[in-house]
């Protein structure tokens, strides 16, 4: 049977703020059948031979796990500004309104290490494009990026695909 994952996500109007539509998985997330059949058929999505799957704080956390796991893969915490207690190094990027950072450990993706980019979904692509920077100029390789949700019409996976990365996402919603 196949499982119509679009169904278990739930959309909020005017949230944050007025005029975004929401993309609220927490609905897939407590559905067991629903879970595993999106982290499943992440994973089929994804590169071989990965070493790293780094998930983006929060919701990326939950993917990148469970996808770690069955890739044989470590998890990488990419994390927002200041919640790591290790030296860490950031990269920022730009929001539609100002601006933020992401962060990651220090010596935490080895020289020429593969990574897996992993977040619920993909918008603009400000955040997944910072991610990237961080691995790179860490000396990790980015293999690529797998999303649950793309929103295409805000061109972000268009970007990450310009700039040379293998990029899939399961689902697409149309508007913002
Ligand atoms: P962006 O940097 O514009 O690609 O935004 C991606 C990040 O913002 C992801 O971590 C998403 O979880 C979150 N995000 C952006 N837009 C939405 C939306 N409409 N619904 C849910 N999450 C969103």
């Amino acid at each position: 049977m196949t499982i119509d994952l679009k169904s278990l996500i739930r959309t909020i109007p005017d949230y944050p703020r007025r005029g975004i539509r929401f993309r609220d998985i927490s609905t897939l997330l407590t559905d067991p059948a629903g879970f595993g059949d999106a982290v499943e058929r992440m994973v089929s999505l994804a590169p071989r031979d990965i070493d790293l799957v780094a998930g983006i704080e929060a919701r990326g956390f939950l993917f990148a796990g469970a996808m770690a796991a069955r890739l044989d893969a470590g998890v990488l915490m990419i994390r927002k500004s200041g919640k790591l207690p290790g030296p860490a190094m950031g990269a920022d990027y730009a929001l539609e309104y100002g601006a933020d950072r992401l962060e990651m450990h220090q010596n935490s993706v080895p020289k020429d290490a593969r990574v897996l980019i992993v977040d619920d979904l993909i918008a603009t692509g400000g955040t997944a494009i910072a991610a990237t920077k961080l691995i790179e100029s860490a000396g990790g390789e980015c293999a690529g990026a797998v999303f649950l949700i793309d929103l295409p019409d805000l061109g972000g996976a268009a970007r990450l695909r310009d700039s040379g990365l293998d990029v899939h996402a399961l689902i697409e919603f149309e508007g913002e």
